[in-house]
């Protein structure tokens, strides 16, 4: 253990710890364009850096590691000045257009600017205009918002294995188009800036928004955590809801998925909002299938079974179950299959 003190406060934490991650610890959270827990540090952006005392240069937290003793100041003017400058010369390289930007809430970059007070790049704008990728049915990659923090390269690389990504020599991000990309989105969630889009953004989130509101008031977007109903892994990710409907799908840093998903679980949400989806249960009532309450369907099922065990019993039940379920739901379903039906006729659709 270290026992350091951070802002003159005392801490004691583990010896390997970075000084960024002892500071989160702490509850400070070092504003950071190119850090992601889950890939080794490196130093590149340098909003991170700190005081240390005994070093006439400012230090990465990113990379240094915590040493007993050691006094950190994360808040002075010299500190400020130096993320000052990070800012002002990323700004350089980044279009000046945050009023009209789509994914504005949600751009590092323009968080950072406003609490550091940066309003101009270091050099006149130098950007170029690349066009847009757009060639994934699932996102599109403007270049000219890219500040080449490299992060989508690593977890195309590193954590996802693909390896579709590359710098290009201008200094940003593109395609390689002899890698087959999975579209699993993850580049997307990663890019501080949000230079990689869901398609949805530019297109019918957009229409959507608009067409709501010209009728009701618009409600600030809300996450809700779920578990991925697409397969046994089971992944974590939080659903952003907005005026009632699911517009985005966020991966959540927790296992087994650990801020990572795949394309059905990033993508393939669209059928929770489809229009010709069962939202009630139906009861077949002269012929007709009704809305009805779910205490009125519940009461039927259970009506119905009762009568079919006491006639033919328990061994003309099959339960089938699905993976679009969780692993507790498909246990609570074979428990109810076993225990209230009476019969081991119990199968998954893996298997079918
Ligand atoms: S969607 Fe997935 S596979 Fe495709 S470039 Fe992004 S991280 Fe790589
Ligand atoms: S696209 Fe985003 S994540 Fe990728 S290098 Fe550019 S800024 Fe970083
Ligand atoms: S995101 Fe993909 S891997 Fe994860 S649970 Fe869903 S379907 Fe399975």
């Amino acid at each position: 253990m270290a026992k350091i003190t951070i802002d003159n406060q005392d801490y004691e934490v583990k010896d390997n710890l970075t000084i960024f991650e002892a500071c989160r610890q702490a509850g400070i959270i070092l504003p950071a364009l190119m850090y992601d827990d889950r890939l080794e540090p490196v130093a590149s952006c340098e909003l991170s850096v700190v005081e240390v005392e005994g070093e006439k240069e400012l230090v990465n937290a990113c990379t240094q590691i915590v040493s007993d003793g050691m006094r950190i100041q994360t808040q002075t003017e010299r500190v400020k000045e130096a993320r000052k400058k990070v800012l002002s010369s990323l700004l350089s390289a980044h279009p000046l257009d945050c009023e009209h930007c789509s994914t504005t809430t949600q751009c590092k970059l323009q968080i950072y600017c406003q609490e550091y007070e940066v309003t101009q790049p270091t050099e006149t704008a130098k950007c170029k205009e690349y066009p847009l990728d757009e060639r994934n049915p699932f996102y599109i990659i403007n270049p000219n918002k890219c500040i080449a923090c490299n992060l989508c390269v690593r977890v195309c690389n590193e954590l996802q294995g693909v390896g579709a990504l590359e710098m290009s020599e201008e200094g940003h991000v593109q395609r390689i188009i002899t890698v087959e990309c999975e579209s699993c989105g993850n580049c997307i969630d990663i890019c501080p800036v949000r230079a990689i889009i869901p398609r949805r953004f530019e297109e019918e989130y957009a229409q959507e928004l608009a067409e709501q509101d010209k009728v009701q008031e618009v409600k600030e977007p809300r996450a809700v955590k779920t578990t991925c109903s697409y397969c046994g892994v089971g992944c974590q990710l939080e659903l952003i809801v907005e005026q009632e409907k699911v517009v985005d799908v966020k991966p959540v840093k927790v296992p087994p998925n650990n801020g990572l998903l795949c394309v059905k679980g990033k993508f393939g949400h669209k059928y929770i909002n489809h229009s010709s989806r069962l939202t009630t249960p139906l009861i077949k009532k002269d012929g007709k299938l009704v809305e009805a309450t779910w205490e009125e369907a519940y009461e039927l099922i259970s009506k119905k079974f009762k009568e079919i065990k006491n006639k033919y019993g328990s061994a003309v039940f099959a339960g089938l179950s699905s993976a679009k379920i969780t692993n507790e739901e498909n246990f609570l379903f074979q428990k109810l299959v076993r225990t209230v039906f009476g019969t081991n006729n119990i199968d998954h659709c893996a298997r079918l």
